[in-house]
């Protein structure tokens, strides 16, 4: 699955956020820095009411949805990865995610202390992003090291990250994120193994104060024109506001949303943005014993799907019989679509679609 680290300064809100995401107390919030010491993993439901029509047509007596993880990662503050702060643990589980959600401060409230005296998102960006930047240019520093009698030797895979490595070391040296650098074709798979921090894709996830979840303030709106600049995404919630939404029944939600002027939960604009960010896409399996959505990236063709659901789908992959979204409710249902002729027998290089639903024949 994919997996989004929360992180920013401390008491931006990340524990309440988290708290919200995951409906559960137990990462506690507290008004003090370094509340967070335990890295708390979430995982989080993709709101999909797709998943609900489809389920209702065919009958389906269990409806799971797809889910993306959400990873509360412990307070950085300057110089954390020189090892003071928290660094290490910090950097050690940031390394695995797909995305870094960026909670920023903007909200104001003299009672909650603010690390650096001062509510200013763009200012507390810069910092998170420069301690990352850092942390990319000293594990790079250690894994050039690493590698010179391998290169030395004539080695074609060190040869290569060499190479790699230095064009991000010189972009850092410049002030720029590795997400920066340009990378051939060729070279996208070793970048991606080099796993370096500040080529993750960001959210910014503006925390604004309750009565401002609707609207945003003159905070959120400096951070959008931040965003856009930098390709990023962005949303704008209440982190107070979610966790006390996440405590109602969804009747109560709707209500509660309404009053507050929301068309969605923030949580739900929240993964969605998180699917934008890293072009991801839904894919159905629908039966009467469960309708049930995956996850995969755009572009992923039928054989790496079916593997997302089992290895073994994917190793003896035959075919996949396909109906679109659309069609399947149109025709209200498989046996309506195949009488229409909108089931498709799709092959090896076929790319999924958004919305498809799927039927994997395979030889395992
Ligand atoms: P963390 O250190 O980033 O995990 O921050 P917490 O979630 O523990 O929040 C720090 C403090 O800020 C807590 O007292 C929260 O209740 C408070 N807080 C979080 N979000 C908001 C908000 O939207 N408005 C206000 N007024 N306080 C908030």
């Amino acid at each position: 699955g994919f997996k989004v680290g929360i992180v920013g300064l401390p008491n931006v809100g990340k524990s309440t956020l988290f708290n919200a995401l995951t409906r559960t107390a137990a990462a506690q919030a507290a008004n003090f820095p370094f509340c967070t010491i335990e890295p708390n993993v979430g995982e989080v439901a993709m709101p999909d009411p797709r998943l609900d029509r489809l389920a209702e047509i065919a009958g389906s007596k269990e409806i799971v949805p797809t889910r993306m993880t959400f990873v509360d990662i412990a307070g950085l503050v300057k110089g954390a990865s020189k090892g003071e702060g928290l660094g290490n643990q910090f950097l050690a589980n940031i390394r695995e995610t797909d995305a870094i959600a960026h909670v920023l401060r903007c909200f104001e409230d003299g009672d909650v202390t603010h690390v650096e005296g001062r509510v200013d998102p763009v200012a507390d960006a810069e910092v998170i992003e420069t301690e990352l930047m850092i942390a990319d240019m000293e594990s790079i520093e250690k894994r050039l090291q690493n590698l010179v009698r391998k290169v030395r030797g004539g080695d074609k895979e060190a040869i290569q990250q060499e190479r790699l490595l230095k064009s991000a070391l010189e972009a850092l040296e410049a002030g720029r994120p590795a997400r920066s650098v340009e990378v051939a074709e060729d070279d996208r798979k070793a970048w991606r193994a080099l796993q370096l921090i500040t080529t993750k894709k960001v959210l910014y996830v503006c925390n604004v104060g309750e009565d401002e979840a609707a609207t945003g303030n003159q905070h959120s709106a400096k951070v959008e024109r931040l965003a856009a600049e930098q390709g990023a995404g962005v949303v704008v919630i209440s982190a107070r506001i979610e966790e006390e939404i996440s405590q109602l029944d969804p009747e109560e939600q709707a209500v509660f949303l309404e009053e507050l002027g929301l068309a969605e939960a923030g949580l739900d604009r929240l993964i969605k943005a998180g699917y934008k960010l890293l072009h991801l896409e839904t894919f159905f399996t629908v039966g009467p014993k469960e309708a049930r959505a995956w996850t995969i990236r755009e572009g992923t063709r039928a054989p790496q799907a079916a593997g997302v659901i089992h290895g073994d789908f994917e190793r003896g992959f035959i075919r996949a019989e396909t109906i679109a979204y659309d069609d399947f409710v149109a025709c209200g249902g498989e046996q309506g679509a195949k009488e229409a002729g909108k089931m498709r027998a799709e092959g090896k290089s076929y790319v999924v679609q958004d919305g498809d639903v799927m039927h994997f024949l395979h030889s395992n």
